[in-house]
C-alpha cells in the first residue's frame, strides 16, 4: 500500500479549501468526502455572504464549484465514510497514520480533519422535510430571507438569544420558544433580548410539529406543564439548540475540549504530529463558510510545511 502524503477527512468548505491548497502544492491529496459530502452548506439555500458572489449562490452549487476546483488540481475523492482512525503518536519516524473505510485501509504521512459540526435538530420528520424551506439552523445565513415576517426561534441558550436578537434586524416579530421557564443564556444577552420590543417569549413549551406543505406556515406547540397544544403562525423556524462537533471518530486519538471540539494550536496543528484540523470541527465561535475556508487554507499550508520538514 502506497503511503499518501495527506488524507483529508470531510468535504465542507474547510476540507475542500485545504484540498485546493494541498493539490496546488503538488501533494496530490486524497479526500474521503463522506456519503453526505459538502457539509452544512448542503442544507442551506442561498449563500449571500461568501465573498465573490454578488448575486448570491445556492449552498449546494457553491460546494459543487469548490469541489470541481479541488479536482482540477489533482485531488482524488472517495465518496465513503471513514469508520476508524489510528493516529500514530510516537514510536515510528516519520509517523504514519491509518484511516479505515470499512474493510479498506489507507496510510498517510499527514491528516487534515475537517469533519465539521452538526446543528442539533429537534428530531421531527417535518423539521427535516422543510429544512431550507423555512426551517433553518443559521440566522446569519438565512435571516435576510425573512424580512418583515414573523419567525420562531427554538432554544434558550446563548445561540438562541443571539439568533433572535440578530433576526430582529429583518423580521417583524421573533418569538423565542423555550422548553423551560428560564433561559440558559448569559445575563447580558438575556437583558438585551428582554429590552428588544420585537422579541417575545413562549415558556415551558416544545415544538411538536412543523406545519406547511411547501414551506413553513406554522408550528404545533405543546405546553409541557399543562399539556395544552396550540397552533402558532410563523414563516420560519430557527432551531438553535446547540451544535455537536463531528468528532466521535477521533475520541481517545486526539486532544479535544470539554465540548468535544478538537483543540488546535500554532495554526491548525493538533496535539498529534502530522494531524491538522480546520473548520467547525475546531471552531465553535465563528462557524462561517468563509472562516472555515480560511482555516482550511491554513491547515494545508501547515501540513505542507510539516511534510517538507520530513523531507517530502
Ligand atoms: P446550549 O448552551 O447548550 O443551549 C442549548 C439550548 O437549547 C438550551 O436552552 C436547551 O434547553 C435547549 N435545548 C436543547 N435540546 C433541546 C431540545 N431537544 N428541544 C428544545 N430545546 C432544547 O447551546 P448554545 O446556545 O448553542 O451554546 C453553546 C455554547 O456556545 C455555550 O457555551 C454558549 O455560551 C456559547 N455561545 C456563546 C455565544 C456568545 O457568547 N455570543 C453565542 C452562542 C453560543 P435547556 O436550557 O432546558 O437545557
Amino acid at each position: 500500500m502506497a503511503t499518501e502524503n495527506v488524507i483529508i477527512i470531510g468535504s465542507g468548505p474547510a476540507g475542500l479549501t485545504a484540498a485546493i491548497y494541498a493539490a496546488r502544492a503538488d501533494l496530490t491529496p486524497f479526500m474521503i468526502e463522506g456519503y453526505q459530502a459538502g457539509g452544512q452548506l448542503m442544507l442551506t439555500s442561498e449563500v449571500e455572504n461568501f465573498p465573490g458572489y454578488p448575486n448570491g449562490i445556492m449552498g449546494p452549487e457553491m460546494m459543487a464549484d469548490i469541489r470541481k476546483q479541488a479536482e482540477r488540481f489533482g485531488t482524488r475523492f472517495l465518496t465513503k465514510d471513514v469508520t476508524k482512525v489510528d493516529f500514530c503518536r510516537g514510536g515510528v519516524t516519520p509517523p504514519v497514520h491509518v484511516v479505515h473505510v470499512g474493510d479498506e485501509k489507507f496510510e498517510a504521512n499527514s491528516i487534515i480533519i475537517s469533519t465539521g459540526a452538526s446543528a442539533r435538530l429537534i428530531g421531527l420528520p417535518n423539521e427535516r422535510r422543510l429544512m431550507g424551506k423555512g426551517v433553518t439552523t443559521c440566522a446569519t445565513c438565512d435571516g435576510a430571507f425573512f424580512r418583515n415576517m414573523d419567525v420562531a426561534v427554538v432554544g434558550g441558550g446563548d445561540s438562541a438569544i443571539e439568533e433572535a436578537t440578530f433576526l430582529t434586524r429583518f423580521c417583524s416579530k421573533v418569538t423565542v420558544i423555550h422548553r423551560r421557564d428560564a433561559l440558559r443564556a448569559s445575563k447580558i444577552m438575556q437583558d438585551r433580548a428582554h429590552a428588544n420590543k420585537k422579541i417575545a417569549f413562549i415558556w415551558d413549551t416544545v415544538v411538536e410539529d412543523v406545519l406547511g406543505e411547501k414551506e413553513v406556515e406554522g408550528l404545533k406547540l405543546k405546553n409541557v406543564k399543562t399539556g395544552e397544544t396550540s397552533t402558532f403562525k410563523a414563516a420560519g423556524l430557527f432551531v438553535a439548540i446547540g451544535h455537536d462537533p463531528n468528532t466521535q471518530l477521533f475520541k481517545d486519538q486526539i486532544e479535544m475540549d470539554q465540548n468535544g471540539y478538537i483543540t488546535t494550536r500554532d495554526g491548525m496543528k493538533t496535539n498529534v504530529p502530522g494531524v491538522f484540523a480546520c473548520g467547525d470541527v475546531q471552531d465553535h465561535v465563528y462557524r462561517q463558510a468563509i472562516t472555515a475556508a480560511g482555516s482550511g487554507c491554513q491547515a494545508a499550508i501547515d501540513c505542507e510545511k510539516y511534510l517538507e520538514s520530513l523531507g517530502h
